[in-house]
Formats: C-alpha cells, structure tokens, sequence
C-alpha cells in the first residue's frame, strides 16, 4: 500500500515538474507556491524534488544542472541542456501558431511534448487526446497514466524521458491521423528527435509506427522487433490506450509490452528492476 502511495506521489509530482517547466516555457517566471509544501515535499519525496526545485527557483540558477546527473540521461552540462531546452521551446512556438494541416483548425491547444532535453528514452505516441487538447501536455488522460506507471516501474520518471506525438494537434473524436496530417507534422518531430538526441525512441502503436517509420506492417508484427529512425535505436511496442480497451489492463498484453521495455533499458545500459 506505502508502495502504490509512493508511486502515485511520485508520478503526480513527475507531472507537475513538467506543468511547471512548460509554464517556464511559455514565459511564466515565478509561481505561487506555500513554501511549508514545497520544504515537506522536498523532504519527504527526495528522488522527486526535481518538481518542487522548480518552483523555488531564483534568478541566475541553474535549475538543470540536477538533470545533467541523472543517470537516465546522457551525460551533458548545463550549457549544453539549456540550449537544447531552448530549441525545443523554439519548435513549440512554431507548432503553437501552426495551420499547416486541417487539425490546426480543430485543437484548443498544441500539444508539442515535454521531458527532458536530453533523454536516454523518447517516447513517441499517435496524437492528443481530449485531456491532453485540454492540458496542453502529452500523455495525460488515463492512457498517460498507464505510460506513467510504466516508466515508474522502469526505474524512472517521467522527467527523465522525452513524451510525444507523431501529431501536435488532437485529431477530432480521436481518430487516428490521417496521412496526409502525419506527413505535414512529421519535421517537427524530426527536428525534435535532432534536438532530444535521444538513444532509444519507443514508438507506441502501429499509427506511430507508420507516421515515424513509414511502415505499415500491423504493430502485433512489429513490437518487440528494433528498427532504426534517423540513427535512433526504434523499439515498436503496444500503446497504452490499446492495453486499456475493454474497461481494464490487458494482462498478456502488459507482458509483452514490459519484455520491449526491458529490451529498451538493457540497450541505453540499465539494469531491470526485478519482475
Ligand atoms: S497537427 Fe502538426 S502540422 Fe497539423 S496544424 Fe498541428 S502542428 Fe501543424
């Protein structure tokens, strides 16, 4: 039960440190935040300080030199970080105003994706959804929560990786994005994969699978298969919505699914928490 509290904790506070990055990024300097909170979150949750150091940050520190120790992540200084976060805040203002497919019309908001700048792990999706269109954030709604848990039970957060979509713009009722929308969306995903540089990109569900590799094989083919993208390490495996549909988890599928992820941690170098 301590366990599930923890978890949950950790993962609630990995979505807050990327709600406060992406406040940073949308220019929002400061926010109000009980500084008794911030110091008994700070104590009590030291692996997910990350999200209360964001919210007691000064001007002139440097917030990321703690994601340049993380052991998910290959190694880079704080320059080097800085200028990557500034990249890819540099394609979320393009993808911001952009019109270029007819999802543009549609959206309450873009969807660009968050994380970190330079991940060992890229995870890359179909599209928003309703809560993520709402939020502005990939991978929120009860699919993201699944997508949290997992990288939970990989040993790490979702801070430590990067979380995106092969479109920006939510697809209307949820549908899957068509073609011609992917092809119009697809160089800012290109140019963010050159920006993250990350090892590994875990591609979730054959419509991403389509969209980033041009493959149109179905994804119970693929999954578990390495494929390669721009020299980036692919590793096709089942979204998370998919393992949800009919009300609960899809055990068998779950399984399959952890073995793609354990092939991912053993190529970026890292050992397998224990079944
Ligand atoms: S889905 Fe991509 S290409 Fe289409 S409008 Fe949105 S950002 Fe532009």
């Amino acid at each position: 039960m301590t366990n599930q509290r923890t978890s949950k904790l950790a993962g609630a506070l990995g979505q807050l440190a990327e709600h406060l990055q992406w406040l940073r990024d949308e220019g929002v300097a400061a926010v109000a935040a009980d500084p008794k909170l911030v110091q008994a979150l700070g104590r009590r949750v030291p692996t997910a300080g990350h999200a209360a150091a964001g919210a007691g940050r000064k001007a002139g520190d440097q917030p990321r030199a703690r994601a340049a120790a993380s052991p998910a992540a290959p190694a880079a200084d704080a320059p080097e970080l800085e200028a990557a976060r500034a990249a890819l805040a540099d394609v979320a203002k393009r993808v911001a105003v952009c019109r270029q497919c007819p999802l543009g019309r549609a959206r309450s908001r873009t969807v660009p994706g968050q994380g970190h700048p330079h991940p060992a792990i890229m995870f890359v999706g179909e599209g928003p959804g309703e809560e993520e269109d709402r939020q502005g954030l990939a991978f929120v709604g009860a699919a993201g929560q699944l997508l949290s848990r997992q990288i939970l039970r990989m040993g790490l957060t979702r801070a430590e990786v990067f979380i995106g979509n092969i479109v920006k713009c939510r697809p209307p009722g949820n549908r899957p994005p068509l073609p011609d929308e992917m092809a119009a969306c697809l160089p800012y995903l290109r140019e963010q994969i050159a920006i993250l540089k990350p090892k590994v990109i875990v591609c979730l569900g054959g419509t991403a699978v389509k969209g980033l590799l041009g493959v149109t094989t179905g994804i119970t083919r693929l999954r578990g298969q390495w494929h390669s993208c721009a020299g980036v390490d692919v590793m096709p495996t089942y979204h998370p919505s998919y393992l949800l549909r009919g009300g609960g988890e899809d055990k068998a599928r779950w399984w399959e699914v952890w073995n793609d992820l354990v092939a991912v941690l053993a190529r970026i170098g890292r050992p397998p928490p224990p079944r």
